[in-house]
């Protein structure tokens, strides 16, 4: 709900695509999902870095960052887990407004908040990356212990534990980070921005 009255969306004179040429790429959003583990930021990381190398202007949301920032009151609820998610989704269509490649590494584990985000942005703008790991592979790996912690109850409402993990049905992207190296998984959303003309204006 909307607590502000008396406000108008002020149009500038420069638009979208003045912006785009000035990059010579198109405005994005990357959107990575999947387990805590399933490499997410590991490859937000790898592409943002290729992407720079070729010229091309990403910006990273990743989870732990924005949960130190922006979203620093918020927890883990299904509510709080809404609206994290909502206004990364808000922040993410800015930057793609902006005309940059917005790189999300968010669990986002609910179907339905992902929708929403998918249902505010323009066709074609919201590139969901479903980063697969399977629940064992993922506790393997187990990079910040928190597997290890949810399963001797030290966290509660952890996904794919005792948080449900709802996996994306119309993925743009799947991604199996057990078959493919984080590198290669990189390469993979690369080429499709290229592939599908996010690369050039
Ligand atoms: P997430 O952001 O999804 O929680 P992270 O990227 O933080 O995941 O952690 C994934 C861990 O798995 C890292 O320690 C990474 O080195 C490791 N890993 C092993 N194989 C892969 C792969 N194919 N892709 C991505 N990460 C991998």
């Amino acid at each position: 709900m909307n607590k502000a009255t008396n406000i108008t969306w002020h149009e500038g004179s420069v638009s979208r695509e003045e912006r785009q040429k000035l990059l010579n790429q198109k405005g994005v959003i990357v959107w990575m999902t999947g387990l805590s583990a399933s490499g997410k930021s590991t490859i937000a990381c790898i592409l943002e870095q290729m992407l720079l190398n070729n010229g091309k202007s990403a910006y990273r949301l990743d989870g732990d960052n924005i949960r130190m920032g922006l979203n620093k009151g918020l927890g883990f609820s299904a509510e709080d887990r809404a609206e994290n998610i909502r206004r990364i989704g808000e922040v993410a269509k800015l930057f793609a407004d902006s005309g940059v490649i917005a790189i999300t590494s968010f669990i986002s584990p609910y179907r339905k908040d992902r929708d929403a985000v998918r249902a505010g942005c323009k066709p074609g703008e919201f590139i969901e990356c479903y980063i697969n790991v399977s629940l064992e592979g993922a506790e393997k790996r187990d990079p910040k212990g928190l597997y290890k912690k949810a399963r001797a109850g030290e966290i509660k409402g952890f996904t794919g534990i005792d948080d449900p993990y709802e996996a994306p049905e119309k993925a743009e992207l799947i991604i199996d980070t057990e078959a493919l190296s984080a590198a290669d998984a990189a390469k993979r959303i690369y080429d499709y921005l290229e592939m599908n003309g996010f690369l050039k204006a």
